[in-house]
């Protein structure tokens, strides 16, 4: 009888330590200045931003099985270099799915490069209507909560506010990713969401901080709406922008939201399970 109870318990122990089977994971890649996130189920790959440079390549290597060679679908948050110019890298060497993406009008070269190579790649293209949704995997929810089509084929003084603000869900927990929108910007979303009563939609327990933690990206307003556990900041070591700001680790650091950063930490991951999101 002891000696069951031991088997019995041993057994129970095991079982207990072992890893939820079900999980998905998010890496904040380390790419410098600028911005590349990766939400990974497998071989099932959401990339929000590429970075400016060929990093993003050797980060995805390091993370995405190796027989992988597709990437299923891509966000462009807006087409400043720091975000594109590492999907035009991207888009010679992987498989692309779908590419989600505001429709701002530009003219850069970098832009007009990855418009041609989506083309000839016959990559489709679109542009998520305010609060779209799909359904990448079981289990979970990706939204676009802004901008929607508004600023498709517009010409916009400050490419930050085009910004694709979406959220991503498994098993109902949440992580905001807000690519450079500003905080004029911002007013203008949960403005919107408020009138709608659905402001809650922004609650998330792990938040990418807009703008490479800019003053002009970060203010008590988006903190308290959003209300996260952990705050990621994607920043390069001794950018020439002194990003991040001050003000926004100070106020990261009054609400006492547990703040990591990618010139500190290289590649941050998360791991996402019915449990909750954990820092790995
Ligand atoms: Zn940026």
């Amino acid at each position: 009888m002891v000696v069951l109870i031991l088997v019995f318990s041993f057994v129970y122990a095991e079982i207990a330590k072992t890893p939820p089977s079900d999980s998905a994971e998010i890496y904040f890649l380390d790419v410098g200045q600028g911005d590349a996130e990766l939400i990974q189920k497998g071989d099932f790959q959401i990339l929000i931003d590429g970075g400016p440079s060929d990093a993003v390549l050797s980060e995805l290597g390091k993370v995405m099985p190796l027989s992988d060679r597709k990437i299923d679908i891509i966000i462009l948050t807006h087409p400043h270099a720091d975000h594109l110019a590492g999907i035009n890298l991207i888009l010679e060497r992987y498989g692309v799915g779908v590419i989600y993406s505001s429709g701002v009008l530009n003219t850069t070269n970098g832009y007009l490069e990855f418009l041609n190579k989506i083309k000839k790649k016959n990559v489709s293209f679109k542009v998520p209507k305010a609060y779209d949704k799909i359904i990448p995997f079981a289990n979970s929810e990706l939204d676009f909560l802004w901008p929607g089509d508004k600023y498709l084929k517009q010409n916009l003084s400050n490419l930050n506010n085009s910004s694709l603000v979406t959220k991503f869900c498994f098993f109902s927990h949440c992580a905001l990713f807000t690519g450079d929108i500003e905080i004029d910007e911002q007013a203008s979303m949960f403005e919107y969401y408020t009138q709608k009563n659905l402001i809650s939609l922004f609650e998330a327990e792990l938040l990418k901080i807009p703008h490479h933690g800019s003053r002009n990206g970060t203010n008590e307003k988006l903190l308290k709406t959003v209300v996260p556990k952990y705050a990621v900041i994607e920043v390069g070591a001794d950018n020439k922008y002194s990003h991040p700001h001050t003000e926004t680790v100070s106020i990261l650091k009054k609400l006492t939201i547990q703040t990591l950063r990618t010139d500190q930490g290289g590649t941050i991951k998360f791991e996402l399970t019915k449990t909750g999101i954990a820092k790995n």
